[in-house]
């Protein structure tokens, strides 16, 4: 027998990041997390998934605010002869014009791989709020200079479905050898 509770309730230290939604099974109470990290990682993979499909290298990013996205993109180097295409630079420039802001310190970016010195430069200046990437890059990523590269009020947190994340760069790179 399952009973659904359709009410949203958001409780807890993670209260801006998870809302919940809860259901009963044979009177167990489960919860759905509807906008949890992963769900917005997801999106951020979707995004990974279309550079794919491009030959791009497959880095996809969302920019979200109130549980909104208001910035998606992924990485187009090769579409736009640009090597400053980053998916981050590109998410963080859509956010912005949504806003009508040059500031986003109410936003947070996922991105399915850790970010470049470049766009951790861009993500410092935007001033954003809090930066969740999935895989690690340990050759280009910019936590071997460390988290002070962000600015300093921006939170960061790592490793959302980072199999996922890093199973789209290590099949692309597959292919290309
Ligand atoms: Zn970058």
């Amino acid at each position: 027998m399952i009973s659904f509770i359709f009410q949203p309730f958001v409780s807890g230290p993670f209260a801006a990041n998870f809302i919940y939604f809860a259901f009963r099974i044979n009177n167990t109470m489960h919860m759905l997390s509807i906008f949890s990290d992963d769900h917005f990682m997801r999106q951020a993979i979707k995004e990974a998934q279309k550079a794919m499909e491009q030959d791009e290298v497959p880095v996809g990013a969302v920019v979200v605010a109130n549980n909104q996205i208001i910035g998606r993109a992924h990485n187009q180097t090769e579409l736009l002869h640009d090597v400053t295409a980053h998916a981050e630079i590109m998410a963080i420039t859509a956010a912005t014009n949504y806003l009508n802001s040059k500031y986003l310190p109410d936003c947070t970016l996922f991105v399915t791989l850790e970010p470049c010195v470049m766009c951790a430069g861009a993500l410092f200046w935007s001033q954003i709020g809090r930066v969740v990437y999935g895989a690690a890059d340990e050759k280009r990523g910019f936590m071997r200079f460390g988290k002070s590269l962000l600015h300093p009020k921006t939170k960061l947190e790592y490793g959302v479905l980072h199999e996922e994340c890093s199973a789209l760069m290590k099949s692309f790179f597959k292919e290309k050898r």
